[in-house]
């Protein structure tokens, strides 16, 4: 047998027509290139747009290795959308309450219990324990009005990263100012040894957890750091924070629908996350919400006079509200038991279908376990064939992402030489190759293991070698 070069495209095709997971790609609409590179809006579907290159390159998808920031459009998403579109258009007002027949949708008022279902497994939760709502950051504020209860002479800091993603960072600042603190003394940032290796050690995060550990109410961190790609050791930081009486909070923007998580059996105290980065649910579109079961118990009765206690206070609005008792108006609350009595509003049914429309993707696809071996496999490809370009051009840029498959997701995070950024950015979208940049020199390529292939990789590392030549201006 002829040795196989595992650096041709010919290896790229043949680990891609290996791949038990190869279906899942057609489950979505890839933009051609054409499309991609378009200045006006096209109809999906109405032909090619035609580059004026008289060749078929226009009509050839494009290399999309931006799920980490917005995930590929499912197909089945407008075929949902429609079904509720026209379920309102025909029924009205009784699509709240009128299950039809042939329709895969909900009842709209059952649409949250169906959703929180469909979610709990891509965060390893019982369905009692999450909820469909809102947006990441305001969820987050949520959670904080719940359970961030800060004692000015005990308990009141709140441990972060000193990098963390802009919105975590306000949000911990105006919480901590919402409460009459300063951030000064109770907002505490863990910062790597040096900032040239952003990566942050388990154990100085545990150091951080253990200096304030008397003083600290709360801990916020990201399961997967969005700008290095890190995933963090989610189970132990939790373990070790809560033996200490901090309540831990994790941000599972990009962990959820990437990694394998266990958010009940890890003991997490409450987490949030989007659902338009890995989840593919749309831009904006509505938010995940976890509480673990023993922090949302209600033992009060709705017949109790309304007094404060028998359930964790918080920010409410009639959604928590039981259901049972939703509809009687008498003005007093009575939160529903576990992350369903977090709600505050009627949910948006349209964002709903979107998430259920992607969740039914996961579940064709057998759910997270073996996506996320093809994850390991697709993003380990891509680093060696990174890692095997000619030694000029790997010279010029550094891996952040651990070199560990277990402790980062699909994304690889690259820091390239100063100066080469907005030129190889530029040189890779005019071949209709997406990353996306974060400014002054990092690029971010996240490979997503629903619908990205080996030949994206394979794609990607072709041009993105190029881009780098014409950066440094030495053509080939
Ligand atoms: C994407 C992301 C957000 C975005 O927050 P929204 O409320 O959805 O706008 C917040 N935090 C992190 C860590 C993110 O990665």
């Amino acid at each position: 047998m002829a040795a196989v070069d595992t650096f041709s495209r010919e290896h790229a095709t043949s680990l891609d027509q290996n791949d038990a997971l190869s279906f899942t790609r057609n489950e979505f609409i890839v933009p051609t290139k054409a499309e991609a590179l378009s200045k006006s809006l096209s109809e999906r579907g109405t032909g090619v747009v035609d580059l004026g290159r008289g060749d078929d390159e226009g009509s050839r998808p494009c290399t999309y290795l931006v799920g980490n920031s917005l995930g590929l459009q499912p197909k089945r998403t407008a075929t949902r959308v429609k079904q509720y579109l026209d379920t309102w258009a025909t029924q009205g007002v009784q699509g709240h309450f009128k299950p039809l027949e042939g329709s895969p949708l909900p009842t709209w008022l059952d649409a949250d219990d169906q959703i929180a279902r469909m979610m709990a497994p891509i965060v390893g939760a019982d369905p009692s324990e999450v909820a469909v709502m809102q947006t990441l950051t305001a969820n987050l504020h949520f959670l904080m009005s719940a359970f961030y209860k800060p004692d000015r002479n005990g308990r009141h800091k709140i441990i972060l990263e000193a990098k963390a993603f802009p919105s975590d960072h306000f949000l911990v600042e105006t919480q901590i100012r919402h409460h009459g603190l300063s951030t000064k003394d109770s907002m505490v940032l863990i910062e790597p040894e040096t900032w040239d290796e952003p990566l942050l050690a388990t154990e100085k995060i545990l150091a951080a957890i253990e200096e304030n550990a008397s003083t600290t109410a709360l801990l916020l961190l990201p399961g997967i750091q969005y700008y290095t790609g890190q995933l963090l050791d989610i189970p132990r930081i939790t373990g070790f924070a809560r033996e200490r009486g901090i309540f831990v909070i994790w941000d599972l923007a990009h962990a959820a629908g990437n990694v394998v998580l266990k958010l009940h059996e890890w003991n997490v105290d409450a987490a949030a996350w989007c659902t338009y980065k890995y989840l593919n649910s749309g831009p904006g579109c509505i938010a995940g919400l976890f509480v673990h079961s023993r922090n949302s118990s209600v033992s009060s009765k709705i017949e109790d006079d309304g007094s404060e206690g028998g359930y964790t206070n918080r920010l409410a609005g009639w959604w928590g509200n039981e259901k049972k008792t939703r509809f009687v108006m008498a003005n007093k609350y009575h939160p529903a038991v576990g992350a369903a009595g977090f709600q505050i509003s009627n949910p948006s049914i349209i964002d709903i279908t979107s998430v259920t429309a992607s969740l039914e993707v996961y579940q064709l696809a057998g759910g997270l376990g073996p996506l996320r071996e093809k994850s390991k496999k697709l993003t380990a490809y891509l680093e060696s064939l990174l890692n095997n370009m000619p030694q000029d051009l790997r010279g010029l840029f550094k891996q952040i992402t651990s070199t560990n498959p277990d402790e980062r997701g699909a994304q690889l995070s690259l820091l390239l030489s100063p100066g080469l950024l907005n030129t190889v950015m530029e040189e890779l979208e005019k071949e209709a190759v997406f990353v996306d940049e974060r400014k002054p020199d990092v690029i971010r390529v996240a490979p997503a293991p629903l619908y990205n292939t080996f030949e994206d990789c394979f794609n990607f590392v072709e041009v993105f070698g190029k881009a780098l030549r014409v950066a440094i201006g030495s053509k080939e």
